[in-house]
């Protein structure tokens, strides 16, 4: 036999802590191993348990990894790993290879997301020289923020018809407007 499985009965224990906008968000998880444990051949039928190594349990927070690859079709092409980690309520990102000031090599995460004050926001460490985030707001890219007529409610490409700071779609809708003032 090559290959067997180990089947653990047991516990998942989650801790959730409270996050800095009052959100309860899972920080911690570990498996507690019950009494029953099974052992399968690779055709899925019981064995007695083989000798083996013990193996703890770890379930840490694990980061989903991707890998981005080089757009511009006259350009080397090129890939990079990147790990997405989701803890405490915020994600982070870590292309290979690069990382923050403050963090050792491999443990930096220069790309962030999170919710500030009740304001969608990424945090940026676009310099491996500098200790300070960039912070980009994005509740302009917010769905319901798309530029709509103050009138008929219909939605806008440009601004160009304004009156009192109220949009307008067309000068009929703007005329309307006003004659209901
Ligand atoms: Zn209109």
């Amino acid at each position: 036999m090559e290959k067997f499985t180990k089947i653990t009965t047991g516990f998942v224990v989650q801790t959730y802590e409270k996050d800095s906008a009052g959100k309860f968000v899972c920080t911690a998880q570990e498996f507690i191993a019950g009494d029953d444990v099974q052992f399968e051949n690779t055709k899925g039928e019981p064995i007695e348990a083989p000798e083996h190594e013990y193996q703890p349990f770890n379930m840490t927070m694990t980061a989903a990894e991707y890998t981005i690859k080089e757009q511009c079709p006259d350009s080397v092409p090129s890939e990079i790993k990147v790990k997405v980690l989701s803890e405490g309520g915020q994600i982070w990102i870590q292309p290979d290879g690069y990382g923050e000031k403050c963090a050792m090599n491999d443990e930096g995460w220069p790309v962030g997301i999170e919710i500030w004050q009740g304001r969608l926001r990424l945090i940026i460490f676009a310099d491996i020289n500098r200790e300070d985030a960039q912070i980009i707001d994005l509740e302009k890219a917010k769905e319901t923020a798309r530029m709509r007529c103050n009138w008929c409610k219909k939605e806008i490409e440009t601004d160009s018809i304004k009156w009192k700071g109220l949009l307008f779609c067309s000068q009929a809708c703007l005329d309307a407007c006003r004659a209901a003032q």
